[in-house]
């Protein structure tokens, strides 16, 4: 795992040749390259996008030209095609250059044998996005779950662009699944993780998802919600309020139906 300014880095190498999930920014390629050359001289073959945020795959348009592969979900290329406006912090997401697109798109799964292993990865439906995929490293019991499972707190879902919470509790329990004590979990962000660790992700996000779900369906504003502060014993990633909000508008269609 490489760690830098975004997105953690996952990656593999051997006589086949480099492969790298996600690459962070474009003005870091440089220096992930010097990296990759401490480990291995084989040139970048593939690069899995986790998901479509420029954190994660700004460094495609370089990788890319250099000859990589580069493999995402279908809806993270069509997010990577087009302008994306993230609202909530008053930025755009510009759409990438040619370059920078994945060449390899699937619907659910796809799995990459190469090095003398098998990369399995699969499609989670929304959760931080609604393009995210996990990565299982199999014979070594390593995973890369992208922004899914994150270590800073309260996590960002991109409720904007397919994120839900409820696709988020989901997805990791359906990583947890395949775990057992020996695993290890590249997060999105933050330091590499083990079962327990995700379990707990899993235990807040319930909590306040329960909490927010509760309110909204005795008739509760998203102030009233907030005022019971149902996210208070929780380490703040995004701010508080922020991502109450997050939560409350995944969940309005559910309560809405109820
Ligand atoms: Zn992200």
């Amino acid at each position: 795992m490489l760690e830098g300014a975004g997105g953690n880095i996952g990656v593999l190498t051997g006589p086949d040749g480099t492969v790298l999930i996600d690459d962070q920014f474009a003005a870091l390629s440089a220096k992930i390259k010097t990296a990759l050359k401490t480990i291995n001289e084989q040139a970048v073959k593939f690069v899995i996008n986790t998901h479509y945020h420029e954190d994660h795959t700004s460094g495609n348009e370089n990788f890319g030209t250099d000859g990589a592969v580069i493999v995402a979900q279908e809806n993270s290329r069509k997010r990577m095609s087009v302008d994306q406006v993230m609202e909530l912090f008053k930025s755009t997401q510009k759409a990438a250059p040619p370059a920078a697109l994945p060449k390899i798109t699937f619907k659910e799964s796809v799995t990459l044998h190469l090095n003398g292993q098998t990369l399995d990865v699969f499609h989670v439906n929304n959760a931080h996005t609604d393009g995210d995929v996990i990565i299982n490293f199999k014979a070594l019991n390593i995973f890369h779950a992208g922004d899914v499972f994150v270590r800073y707190g309260l996590p960002f879902i991109d409720v904007d662009h397919g994120g839900t919470i409820d696709g988020m509790i989901s997805a990791n329990k359906l990583l947890i699944a395949m775990l057992n004590d020996s695993s290890v979990i590249i997060p999105g962000h933050g330091d590499l993780a083990k079962k327990k660790d995700v379990e707990d992700f899993v235990k807040m996000m319930q909590i306040i998802r329960d909490r927010v779900y509760k309110g909204m369906a005795s008739g509760k504003t998203l102030e009233q919600i907030n005022a019971t502060d149902p996210t208070k014993e929780f380490k703040e990633g995004m701010e508080r309020k922020v991502f109450v909000k997050l939560v409350y508008d995944s969940l309005k269609e559910k309560v809405s139906k109820t």
